[in-house]
């Protein structure tokens, strides 16, 4: 998906900058990237975070850096920050979501007499695409409500100009942005897991589409929030850090809950429950702690060589480091019936090898419990790297296997009353070898967020936009 962090301060701000952008590094596997601006102009650093991570790769470079502003990003795609040279004058950007209009956008511009230098494997870079049309504003304002307008997906971004940071959050809030607060600084974060360690305080959840920049003057509101809000329910599923919040809403607590509403409809009989590492866990002491049954770490995960919880591109590569990365403990599986609560059955296959392994551990009976419905849409607004092909998707592998063909609308799936739904689910249980597998609803999931269903983006499940 990608992470934003941006700093503007009175003193020197690279510090604050390198954590408070690391703190991001869960969210992409790509790059890594960190734009300051001096005196002296911008100065830029660009690096692979593929194999190693954001904070060994940049250690030596902010060493040469220095400046009171600047902006970071890790991303899952493209190199940024980019920095451009326009009409309203040198700026630097970074952004964090989707064009699905992109090849319309750049024909148009490309009619219009602009061009395109960062290509991205042989496409238009979407930073570029957004930097080319806030450069046909007569002012950034003008600009970035024309990227707000015309973009087809999402797009939040950080903008870095000679005076300070633009901060944007997209149109509809599918992805959050926090400005926080210490004596002489301010930080602008997708994350809060980045403001306590240095100091930040929040001060301010954008809303949709608002603009604030960010300056000596302090924090000045250039663009008011839209009404409709449609912030990524996943974040507080999966994608997001525990410690962050969002909206005001903190992601392990709501972890916690989802794990309890899982518990509250549940009366299957068990000896231990247990969480898949790491964000599993969460979803798991909450069910646990409702159902008053003990917790227990069946499988744990080697931190020391295996940090990261994004995974390789490579599929192959992406199973060995899935297996290599989860060592079980015979002594807590064999003879047990256990409860395993996880965030969600994406596609199912290291999921299916993960099980097999506890059955080979003497598991007597193995019960799953995601903390959300089944996923039949894959995601249209944001990257992400988990969810490539519709059709792989668990919901719509199951509705092929129980009725011989993939079809285009799965609507008739959705709902866990109807036979169709049970269906579905029972072929995902048999092809998992599972015990049993029970889905969250979506309605207790919505319940566990907290927020009105129709300010959350709930597409991967209800197909609802
Ligand atoms: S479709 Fe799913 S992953 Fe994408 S923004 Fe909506 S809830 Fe999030």
């Amino acid at each position: 998906m990608g992470g934003l962090f941006g700093v503007f301060s009175n003193s020197d701000c690279i510090e604050d900058l390198f954590y408070g952008t690391d703190y991001h590094s869960h969210l992409g596997t790509r790059r890594g990237g960190l734009t300051v601006k001096n005196f002296g102009g911008f100065q830029r650093y660009i690096k692979d975070i593929t194999t190693t991570q954001f904070r060994s790769k940049f250690e030596d470079d902010i060493k040469k850096m220095h400046g009171n502003k600047g902006i970071g990003v890790i991303s899952d795609y493209d190199d940024q920050p980019l920095i451009i040279s326009s009409r309203l004058g040198v700026f630097a950007i970074a952004t964090v979501g989707r064009i699905n209009n992109l090849e319309k956008l750049a024909k148009e511009a490309l009619k219009n007499g602009s061009h395109f230098s960062e290509m991205h494997g042989g496409e238009i870079n979407p930073t570029e695409m957004v930097a080319t049309i806030i450069s046909q504003g007569s002012t950034y304002e003008e600009g970035i409500q024309k990227v707000l307008d015309m973009i087809d997906g999402s797009c939040t971004m950080l903008i870095l100009t000679d005076e300070g940071i633009y901060a944007v959050r997209d149109k509809l809030g599918r992805t959050p942005l926090i400005i926080g607060e210490k004596l002489g600084s301010y930080a602008v974060a997708m994350e809060t897991c980045a403001f306590p360690n240095i100091e930040y305080k929040i001060t301010k959840y954008l809303g949709p589409g608002e603009v604030i920049f960010i300056s000596e003057k302090g924090l000045e509101q250039r663009i008011a929030p839209g009404d409709r809000m449609q912030i990524c329910a996943f974040l507080w599923v999966y994608y997001g850090y525990p410690a962050s919040n969002y909206e005001g809403i903190n992601v392990e607590v709501v972890r916690y809950k989802c794990g309890s509403y899982l518990a509250k409809k549940d009366d299957v009989e068990i000896d231990l429950v247990a969480g898949i590492p790491d964000s599993g866990t969460p979803h798991g002491l909450g069910y646990s702690s409702e159902a008053k049954i003990p917790f227990s770490r069946p499988f744990v995960k080697y931190t020391p060589t295996w940090p990261r919880s994004f995974m390789p591109q490579d599929q192959s590569i992406r199973e060995l480091v899935a297996k290599m990365k989860l060592i079980p403990i015979k002594e807590l599986i064999d003879g047990k019936r256990l409860l395993f609560c996880e965030d969600s059955i994406v596609r199912g296959t290291q999921l299916r090898d993960t099980i097999q392994r506890l059955y080979n551990s003497g598991a007597k009976e193995v019960h799953m419990r995601p903390a959300c419905p089944p996923l039949i849409y894959s995601c249209k607004f944001l990257n992400f790297s988990r969810s490539r092909s519709e059709l792989d998707l668990a919901g719509r592998w199951g509705i092929r296997e129980l009725i011989g063909k993939d079809i285009d609308d799965p609507a008739e799936y959705i709902d866990p009353e109807s036979d169709n739904y049970k269906a579905m689910v029972d072929v995902i249980r048999k092809r998992l070898q599972l015990t049993t597998l029970k889905y969250q609803k979506l309605e207790d999931l919505v319940k566990a967020i907290g927020l009105p269903k129709e300010k959350l983006c709930t597409y991967c499940w209800d197909g609802v936009e």
